[in-house]
């Protein structure tokens, strides 16, 4: 048995066991201070400085452009309020949309209470923010737009290319939380033309509590921790070394095998939702073009996710209902309702995210095992 089968990779990946295997003497022999002058410092330092370029190179970046830190959510934190804070004398207005995760949009709602004013961009029934309402939203007292690459609940991929240029044109910062995207799907900051992007390493088989701020030379921020000159004033405290020499060969390994790996995911995508279809009463989530290749949301009529979802880890598969973020809460899912779902149809939501270790056997066992609890359910309620 190869039970059980995780499908939950946009929760989080188990770390590469050759990255772990790199990370090892970081945390015994080389343990050096990078601040430090002599051999062991150096040593840790030239390592730290590699990663950095591995990682840069991954996003089409400079080196000097990535601060690592503790993961997606401080890097979501740092761009926000730190452009926000650097630039409130000039202005006070900030974007974003009602679908990004609650770093997001939990550190815009402290902003407001800081006298910052906050719009929250619709989106469609497929969860793609609008070009117009962006434009229609964009003002003169405009600082920041905060639109995510992809999303973490439906797979959606927004137009962030087209967002770059229209912020741009407009002079107004524009950072990205692609904390779902990097590694997955091929970004270039300089094409998109953003100013700050967020990533965290455990979203592509890096360890978990170290990620990432790129931010483009110039940009008005100001440092996230005060204390010493770590990641050139930015950042204090002494680097999570080992933390960064996994994400750097996370981001190599990742960069080898994108375009392979997006193809894959695709085809056994295509092959679970055609799978999940042949269900009566059930739809896709999200939408069927513009999509993350190992993401896959689905609904059932008639079927909660809760009881799916428990009923699917007794049978030894790990899926996720709406966003791993509200487990254990009722809340149906701010994203699903703000495409226009009601409550009902939000809480049927299961979220199935595959990756690396996914193969096609699992998504055809998952799709029988499915159909089984579903025909259950509904004959228990006749
Ligand atoms: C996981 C995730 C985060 C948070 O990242 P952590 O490293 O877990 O703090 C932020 N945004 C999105 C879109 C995510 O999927």
């Amino acid at each position: 048995m190869r039970h059980p089968v995780y499908l939950d990779y946009a929760a989080t990946t188990p770390l590469d066991k050759d990255i772990a295997e790199r990370m090892l003497p970081y945390m015994t022999g080389v343990f050096g201070n990078p601040s430090s002058l002599h051999s062991f410092g150096q040593e840790a330092r030239q390592a730290v400085a590699k990663a950095r370029g591995q990682l840069a190179a991954l996003l089409c970046a400079g080196p000097q452009e990535i601060f690592f830190t503790s993961g997606g959510s401080e890097s979501d934190n740092w761009a926000i309020k730190g452009i926000a804070l650097a630039n409130q004398n000039a202005r006070k207005h900030i974007i974003t949309t009602q679908i990004e995760h609650h770093a997001v949009l939990h550190t815009c709602a402290w902003l407001e209470q800081q006298g910052f004013r906050v719009t929250y961009l619709p989106v469609d029934v497929e969860g793609r923010v609008s070009i117009t309402a962006l434009k229609q939203a964009l003002d003169d007292d405009t600082l920041l737009v905060s639109i995510m690459a992809a999303n973490n609940e439906v797979g959606t991929i927004e137009p962030i290319e087209e967002i770059g240029v229209l912020t741009k044109e407009k002079g107004v910062y524009f950072h990205v939380d692609a904390v779902q995207a990097v590694a997955h799907i091929p970004l270039d900051v300089r094409k998109m033309q953003v100013d700050a992007l967020s990533l965290s390493g455990h979203k592509f088989y890096g360890p978990k509590g170290i990620g990432a701020l790129y931010l483009r030379q110039g940009v008005g921020i100001v440092p996230f921790m005060h204390g010493g000159a770590q990641e050139r004033n930015m950042r204090a405290g002494t680097e999570n070394v080992p933390g960064i020499i996994g994400l750097g060969m996370a981001a190599e390994l990742a960069a080898a095998s994108l375009a392979e790996e997006m193809e894959r995911l695709s085809v056994l995508r295509e092959r679970l939702i055609r799978g999940v279809l042949c269900i009566d009463g059930a739809w896709i989530n999200g939408s069927r073009v513009q999509r993350l290749p190992g993401n896959v949301n689905f609904g059932i009529q008639g079927i909660e996710s809760d009881v799916l979802l428990l009923r699917l880890d007794m049978a030894g598969f790990a899926v996720s209902g709406g966003s791993a973020c509200s487990a254990g809460s009722l809340e149906p899912s701010h994203v699903l309702l703000a495409m226009g779902q009601d409550a009902e149809k939000a809480n049927s939501a299961i979220r199935v995210s595959m990756g690396n270790k996914t193969v096609e056997q699992d998504v055809d066992e998952f799709l029988l095992e499915l159909q089984k609890i579903v025909s259950d359910i509904r004959e228990l309620k006749k």
